[in-house]
C-alpha cells in the first residue's frame, strides 16, 4: 500500500475576498461594510490542500498572475508542502472570488483571470507530471479543455481521475465516459445525470449529500456512506476535502467504500473551522475519526 500517493490537481487557484456585512448596497450605493477577510481559496487549491494534510506527495498545475495575490497563493501553497513548480504565472490577475456575507448568506462573483490561462495547450507542456501520478483531481474552474486534455494523458498513462464537477457544465459525452469518478454534490448531480447512461451512472458517480454523507451504486444497489456527525461551523470546502480525501485514500489502496467513509470524515473534520483551507484535517486526525 502506497502511503504517500503521487496526487497532481490541475485547477484553479484563487485569493478569495471576503466582505462581512450587515446591509447590501443598492446599484450607486456606497456603504461601509463590518469586516474583511482574505482567504486562499479556488476549488483547485482546496482539493491540493486537503490531499496534502492528509498525506499524499501532491503536485499543482495551474496558472496565476503576476500580481501579489499570486505571490501569496504560492508562498501559501508551498507553505502546505504543495509542489508549486508548476504554476504559472501569467499576464492577468490572479483569480478572485468576490464574497458578501450577509444575513448568514452569500453572494459571490468569482473573476477567474488567471484560471483561464490552464488551456489544452499549457495542460500539454505539463504531461509527464500527471503520467506520473498515481490519481489525477479535477474540477471545472478552469476551461473545460484543459480538464479534456488532462484527463486523455491521464487516460493514456492508467492514471485514476477524479472529476468534482463544480461549477457545473455540460459534459461531452467523451470526457465523461474516460472519468473513473465524477463527485457531485446533490443540485449538480441532477443536472450531470442527464448526460449519462444508467451503467456509467453505477460504475462512477459518487453524490455527496451534505450531512447525509454520500451515496454511491455497489453493482446495481444503491448504497449510502453516511457522515459523521459534527457540529458543522463552515462547510465552505467541505466538497474539497471530501474529493481531497477520497484520493488519498484510493491512491492507497483503500476499497471504494472506504475511500468514501475518509473522505467523508476529512470532510466533517474540514466543517469545525471558519473558511475552506483553514480547518481542513491532517491524517491522524481522520485516522482516530475513522476508527
Ligand atoms: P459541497 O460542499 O460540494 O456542496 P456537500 O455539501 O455535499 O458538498 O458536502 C460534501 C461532504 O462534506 C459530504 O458528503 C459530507 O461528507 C461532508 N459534510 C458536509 N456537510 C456536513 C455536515 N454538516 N456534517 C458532516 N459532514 C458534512
Amino acid at each position: 500500500m502506497e502511503n504517500h500517493p503521487k496526487i497532481t490537481v490541475v485547477g484553479s487557484i484563487n485569493m478569495d475576498l471576503v466582505t462581512l456585512t450587515d446591509k447590501l448596497p443598492e446599484m450607486g450605493e456606497t456603504i461601509t461594510g463590518k469586516q474583511f477577510k482574505m482567504n486562499p481559496g479556488g476549488k483547485g487549491a482546496n482539493q491540493a490542500v486537503a490531499a496534502a494534510r492528509l498525506g499524499a506527495q501532491v503536485k499543482i498545475i495551474g496558472c496565476v498572475g503576476r500580481d501579489s495575490f499570486g505571490e501569496n497563493l504560492l508562498q501559501h501553497l508551498q507553505s502546505e508542502g504543495i509542489d508549486v513548480s508548476n504554476v504559472e504565472p501569467v499576464t492577468d490577475s490572479t483569480g478572485t472570488a468576490l464574497i458578501t456575507v450577509y444575513n448568514n448568506d452569500n453572494n459571490i462573483i468569482v473573476v477567474p483571470g488567471a484560471n483561464n490561462h490552464v488551456t489544452a495547450s499549457f495542460v500539454e507542456t505539463k504531461r509527464d507530471i500527471i503520467a506520473d501520478s498515481d490519481i489525477l483531481i479535477l474540477q471545472l474552474e478552469i476551461p473545460l479543455e484543459g480538464v479534456q486534455k488532462a484527463v486523455e494523458v491521464a487516460k493514456e498513462n492508467n492514471v485514476t481521475v477524479i472529476l468534482n464537477p463544480a461549477p457545473i457544465t455540460e459534459l461531452p459525452a467523451g470526457l465523461i465516459e474516460q472519468i473513473d469518478y465524477l463527485t457531485p454534490n446533490e443540485h449538480e448531480h441532477s443536472l450531470l445525470i442527464k448526460g449519462m447512461n444508467e451503467q456509467q451512472i453505477k460504475e462512477k458517480v459518487i453524490v455527496t449529500k451534505g450531512s447525509r454523507g454520500v451515496s454511491l451504486y455497489k453493482g446495481d444497489e444503491e448504497i449510502t456512506i453516511p457522515s459523521f456527525r459534527v457540529n458543522a461551523i463552515d462547510t465552505t470546502g467541505a466538497g474539497d476535502s471530501f474529493n481531497g480525501g477520497l484520493a488519498v485514500a484510493l491512491g492507497r489502496g483503500l476499497s471504494l467504500p472506504d475511500a468514501c467513509k475518509f473522505g467523508n470524515a476529512a470532510a466533517a473534520l474540514s466543517t469545525l473551522k471558519l473558511g475552506a483551507q483553514t480547518g481542513m484535517p491532517g491524517k491522524e486526525e481522520v485516522e482516530t475519526m475513522i476508527k
